[in-house]
């Protein structure tokens, strides 16, 4: 595994939503798209050309049907961010945000 340029932190049963996706730099941040990659969604941009300023990213273990684990990648603070209220769901409209 290489370096990881931002924080992490662990949590379990947290319900907050990434921040990324009301930010201004979503499709063009470094941070978001180590995200979706995490979450195996498709990227919004394969070049991003920000390095945001600390962004904390926090590890969920959630509870799945049939007794499994999952785990969410969430960005839950961040010194870059930027309020652009909706703008993953402008980007990418009529589909759901990843979770
Ligand atoms: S909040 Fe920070 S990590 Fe998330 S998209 Fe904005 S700049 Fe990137």
């Amino acid at each position: 595994m290489g370096f990881l340029p931002f924080k992490i932190g662990f949590s379990a049963g947290w319900e907050d939503m990434c921040i990324c996706v009301d930010c201004r730099w979503v499709d063009r941040c470094k941070a978001y798209h180590a995200v979706e990659r995490q979450h195996g969604v498709a990227h919004l941009n394969e070049s991003p050309d920000i390095e945001p300023i600390e962004p904390r990213i926090f590890i969920s273990v959630m509870d799945m049907p049939g007794g499994e684990s999952g785990v969410e990648w969430d960005v839950r603070a961040c010194r870059s961010f930027l309020a652009d209220h909706g703008r993953w769901m402008r980007l990418r409209p009529g589909e759901e945000i990843p979770k």
